[in-house]
């Protein structure tokens, strides 16, 4: 069988968000087609058809990176769907990049891609985006992703405080599955392994002030204001 993806589209732009690469720094994107969700704020609907953009041989997909710019953020649609993700991730590797994934926190990462993505961003999704519970990974999942994964964030993008409270009862849900993993006796162990919560609100809908007031109380957990770069300023 041809190695091949459905890819939406490949460009070069900046990390709008925290990930393994700091915000602002030049990465090559692979958007993938396709996606399992709807989210009521998706700023990428036309990547979500499973027809959109073209099918490309994995050859097709090196031609069109800047391989001056080490940095690739495999994203989507939803990136997980497609098996041969995982056979692209090795060959990226191979090729000398750094690969963060962005995907949607409903599907579990399979081995491949545990072994070979220098990131993983699971974007938790709330009720505000009309996803219900039971589409995401379970607090049990992040937080054995997060013990089996030297780089993981969890993000969450939050429009209202309803939105609010169910992320920091996520986060908890998600600590307290890697504090039971470890037990007492290695707390410190535990602590190691705790991922980054990101907070992004989404811009002219939830106030970043609120956000942060909301957070200051509970900064040892990791959590950061994840303000999208890429919605600040034009891209064009
Ligand atoms: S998971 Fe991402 S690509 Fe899919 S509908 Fe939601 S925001 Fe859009």
């Amino acid at each position: 069988m041809k190695a091949r993806l459905r890819v939406f589209e490949i460009f070069q732009s900046i990390s709008g968000e925290h990930s393994i690469f700091p915000q602002g720094s030049m990465c090559n994107f692979i958007r993938l087609a396709g996606c399992n969700l709807s989210c009521r704020w998706c700023d990428s609907v036309a990547s979500t058809h499973s027809c959109s953009g073209e099918i490309m041989c994995f050859d097709q997909i090196l031609a069109q990176l800047n391989n001056e710019i080490k940095n690739v953020i495999l994203t989507g649609g939803e990136p997980l769907l497609q098996e041969q993700t995982n056979i692209l991730l090795p060959l990226l590797k191979n090729k000398g990049y750094r690969v963060s994934i962005e995907t949607n926190g409903s599907v579990y990462p399979s081995k491949e891609i545990m072994e070979s993505a220098d990131c993983l961003v699971l974007d938790h999704k709330l009720p505000s985006s009309g996803n219900g519970r039971s589409r995401m990974l379970s607090a049990a999942q992040y937080a054995d992703i997060a013990v089996s994964h030297p780089s993981v964030y969890i993000k969450f993008v939050v429009a209202d405080e309803k939105d609010f409270i169910f992320a920091m009862s996520t986060m908890s849900a998600i600590m307290y599955q890697i504090y039971s993993k470890y037990g007492e006796e290695d707390v410190e162990k535990a602590k190691a392994n705790i991922p980054i919560f990101l907070f992004s609100p989404i811009l002219g809908v939830y106030n970043v002030q609120t956000l942060f007031d909301n957070l200051v109380s509970v900064r040892g957990y990791n959590a950061l204001i994840n303000v999208q770069l890429h919605k600040l300023v034009d891209m064009a």
